[in-house]
């Protein structure tokens, strides 16, 4: 399988000049063959594959208008037209819609680079045309075939993403199983063996309290704006806000998916024989408006996506409990039903005498699913 990484790059004025001038060529190139592949279509013309497209972008920079493009890597722009001859299969076989133009607005802004001229030595990665360029990460990378590597630009931020083939290792796991209930109060609540761990909502902390507050002003800030102009026009400070709402923005998201990810290798790394988590309707949940600003916050999807994944690497066997698996409502000890169980009640009470957090009695029922 494929393990995809990202990685904080930090380059230095000039690199970034260079990066701008690869995205904008990118851009440019896409933009240039989409238009050529169209008009020829309009013309009563055969779909042009990418070898004649390539060989056509040559004949264009022997123009002095486009002499430009020879500051950009010749590979990043043949590799721009392996990703629109894609875009075309895709719409062929009907799992995409026509490929789009690029806009110099668009939030994402990417360009894929030579994969065989790129490497990773002590703190910097060597990039065809750029040069050394310095980073930043937790992971220790790889050294192996890297594919597709891309440079995006998010929030004024570069990231170098890239997959690596991996192959699932074999670890020794215990003889342990583990139930996951996930939840709003706390993010996941977590049977395994005799023990129980809690993982907190996080947007309970001070910190992103804090942040939230932060994004909140901000919004109502650039609402205030928007009424007394009166017009809806952007002002320089309306952009000014929006561009800082949008980096905000990004900070959270960071924060979230860093906690996810942390949470959920924890958990791995405790090697149980098999994890079992619920079949959240979360499309279903999200309709509950109480509910649903807490889910989407929370990520569930998102943490059963990194469960499985890890899972998968780890040889891990992984369950999800059917939808109608009443692991909140039945009792962990004698396995009857409480009907009248509601989202409020914070403790399970059973007739038999059984007394405990309404989570963990979720959790225990999940690791004991049969499948
Ligand atoms: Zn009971």
């Amino acid at each position: 399988m494929i393990r995809s990484y990202k990685i904080r790059l930090l380059p230095t004025k000039e690199q970034e000049k260079m990066f701008w001038e690869h995205i904008n060529g990118a851009r440019f190139i896409w933009n240039w063959a989409l238009n050529y592949q169209m008009e020829n279509y309009k013309n009563g013309g055969k779909y042009i594959f990418r070898y004649r497209l390539i060989k056509e972008i040559s004949r264009l920079k022997e123009l002095p208008e486009y002499e430009w493009l020879y500051e950009i890597s010749n590979r990043t722009l043949q590799l721009i037209m392996f990703d629109l001859d894609f875009s075309y299969k895709m719409f062929f076989t009907n799992k995409n819609r026509f490929p789009k133009f690029k806009s110099k607005k668009h939030k994402i802004q990417a360009f894929p680079i030579r994969s065989e001229r790129f490497y990773f030595k002590e703190d910097f990665v060597q990039i065809e045309k750029v040069g050394k360029v310095k980073f930043q990460t937790n992971y220790n990378i790889p050294v192996a075939k890297y594919i597709n590597p891309r440079i995006k630009c998010i929030n004024n931020k570069w990231i170098l993403t890239f997959g690596v083939e991996c192959e699932n290792q074999a670890r020794n796991l215990n003889k342990n199983l583990m139930g996951i209930d996930l939840g709003v109060k706390d993010l996941a609540t977590v049977a395994y063996g005799d023990d129980c761990f809690v993982f907190h909502n996080i947007n309970k902390s001070k910190r992103m309290k804090k942040l939230n507050n932060k994004l909140k002003h901000l919004q109502r800030n650039v609402s205030r704006k928007y009424h007394t102009n009166g017009n809806y026009e952007k002002t320089n400070n309306i952009l000014k806000l929006e561009t800082k709402i949008k980096e905000l923005y990004y900070h959270i998201s960071c924060i979230h998916q860093n906690y996810l990810h942390q949470t959920t290798h924890k958990l791995i790394e405790l090697l149980p024989k098999r994890v079992v988590m619920e079949d959240l309707n979360i499309s279903g949940m999200m309709k509950n408006r109480h509910l649903s600003k807490a889910i989407g916050e929370q990520c569930f999807s998102e943490f059963i996506c990194q469960m499985k994944y890890k899972c998968e690497w780890n040889g891990i066997e992984f369950v999800q409990a059917s939808r109608f698996f009443p692991s909140s409502k039945a009792c962990s000890c004698c396995g009857q039903i409480k009907k009248d169980l509601k989202l409020k009640d914070r403790i399970y009470k059973c007739d038999c005498g059984n007394v405990m957090d309404r989570d963990y009695n979720a959790a225990i029922n999940l690791m004991r699913y049969e499948v």
